[in-house]
């Protein structure tokens, strides 16, 4: 059995040059994140062509993910590089410091900081670890007390808790980013802290227009890890393609106990709304130092495989640790094992659903042919991939292989669980179409004489969206 649950790996100083990339994705690496926050804009470009030529010569599909920095919500920075700050003392946030920081006080990237503050809220800075308490505001001076003390240094990030900073989600930096990450066709891009459906919306028209020249569209994840995006999930998934359960700025922000039930949720209705769900942040974080994982980290990757999620995330753990490789390593272990003790409900779900569409039925009727035959494979014949999509959004054991012409859709359903993207040549009829891509599966080892398996298809063939009809065969 080979794995379901895809393997999401963002790349750093730890994983640029070519032998490690290449050893990651010979680990299981699926989908390679380029993280906006570091680095110019032609070092990504250089990065994603490199990715793509090494992908291509193993003979992997690998999907890229551009992940826009989002609003910078930082301090600013320190005459000394940092600041210890005690427990009782005071602190200020000053919008119009232009000096250094200093044991008193700091200046703040993010000016809009005081209008956004009221007496009694509290800011978590450096992801949590520093607490303060807003006494008052003066002017563009935010006075606070420190609750939890810590060491502070330059430009560390801001949240509030419970939500409520306004800066919006597209920044003109991030404007630039999306025009850079269409030029080199990124098949996924990554909003952070979008507050509402019109966030996605707005970075959706953007990537459009900048990907016009290429005929180039991406598919929109959202990053939930805001306050205020939970109440609009709804709205946000249906804005979007996918989300992203990013659970370290969620978890300052919401708390951290409140996080493991929203992941649940988040890709319980991520999954029953046809879209894709990434877990991330913090799964495999001793391995930046360790080379194995902790037993509170295999549970972690175990369970949001066995939530089903659609990919596990790692960050600095393969852009700057000590052992990216090994870490992947031990992530596809971990998640094989979860997905052997998984169990297969498809029955119940179906019953629980109406199905409009003729190809999403159609999609629905071959999980189940297949689930009760028990066949070898389901193999979908897809021009832009929803179809496997679709199938992909109910846990069943047997593979579903995406077979399509398109290069951008091949890469795309990288990320869907339980789907082995490949490439076919395009057939304008049915049954030399069916031939190959039988031949194909046999070629690979997928399928051998004897073995039974589901196909879909459209015809007349090509179109998208076009998926009419299910055939089951067995190979001679
Ligand atoms: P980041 O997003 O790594 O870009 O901050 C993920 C998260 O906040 O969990
Ligand atoms: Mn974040």
């Amino acid at each position: 059995m080979s794995r379901s649950t895809k393997i999401v790996a963002t790349l750093g100083p730890a994983s640029s040059d070519v032998q490690v990339l290449e050893r990651l994705l010979l680990a299981g690496v699926d989908v390679v994140r380029l993280n906006f926050s570091h680095g110019k804009a032609e070092d990504h470009i250089a990065i994603a062509e490199r990715v793509r030529a090494i992908a291509d010569k193993l003979g992997k599909t690998v999907a890229l993910m551009a992940d826009l920095q989002g609003p910078k919500i930082r301090v600013g920075r320190f005459a000394q590089g940092r600041v210890r700050l005690e427990a009782g003392q005071s602190f200020v946030l000053d919008a119009q410091r232009s000096s250094p920081g200093d044991e008193e006080g700091v200046g703040l990237d993010y000016k809009e900081l005081p209008r956004d503050v009221r007496p009694g809220d509290t800011l978590l800075l450096n992801d949590g670890l520093i607490v303060l308490q807003v006494e008052a505001v003066r002017g563009e001076q935010v006075h606070t007390r420190v609750k939890i003390g810590g060491d502070l240094s330059n430009n560390k990030g801001i949240n509030k808790q419970g939500g409520g900073l306004t800066a919006p989600a597209l920044t003109a930096k991030d404007m630039e980013d999306i025009r850079t990450a269409m030029a080199f066709q990124c098949e996924y891009l990554a909003v952070s802290f979008p507050k509402s459906a019109t966030d996605m919306e707005m970075a959706r028209q953007l990537a459009n227009v900048a990907g016009e020249p290429w005929r180039h569209k991406a598919s929109m994840i959202a990053k939930i890890e805001r306050s205020e995006a939970i109440p609009q999930l709804e709205a946000i998934l249906k804005a979007s393609d996918g989300i992203m359960v990013a659970r370290g700025d969620l978890a300052v922000e919401v708390g951290n106990a409140a996080v493991p039930a929203l992941q649940k949720r988040m890709i319980r209705m991520a999954r029953e709304m046809d879209k894709v769900v990434i877990t991330a942040t913090q799964m495999m974080e001793s391995m930046i130092q360790n080379p194995v994982p902790t037993r509170a980290e295999v549970s972690d990757v175990a369970n949001a495989v066995l939530d089903g999620t659609d990919a596990v995330m790692l960050s600095a753990e393969t852009a700057a640790g000590r052992y990216p490789v090994e870490t992947v390593e031990h992530m596809a272990l971990i998640a094989l094992e979860a997905e052997r003790a998984e169990e297969v409900q498809i029955d119940s779900d179906f019953t629980n659903k109406r199905f409009g569409r003729i190809d999403q039925s159609i999609a629905m009727g071959a999980l189940f042919t297949a689930h009760h035959l028990g066949c070898r494979a389901i193999i979908a014949l897809t021009e832009s991939g929803s179809t496997a999509l679709w199938m992909s959004r109910h846990n069943i054991k047997v593979p579903i292989y995406g077979l399509t012409s398109q290069v951008a859709s091949q890469r795309r359903m990288a990320l869907y669980r339980n789907v082995r993207p490949l490439l076919m040549t395009r057939e304008a009829d049915r049954d030399t179409a069916l031939a190959q891509a039988e031949k194909l599966l046999v070629s690979m080892g997928a399928l051998k004489p004897g073995d039974t398996y589901a196909i879909t298809c459209g015809e007349p063939m090509g179109y998208p969206g076009g998926t009419n009809m299910l055939k089951v065969c067995r190979v001679d």
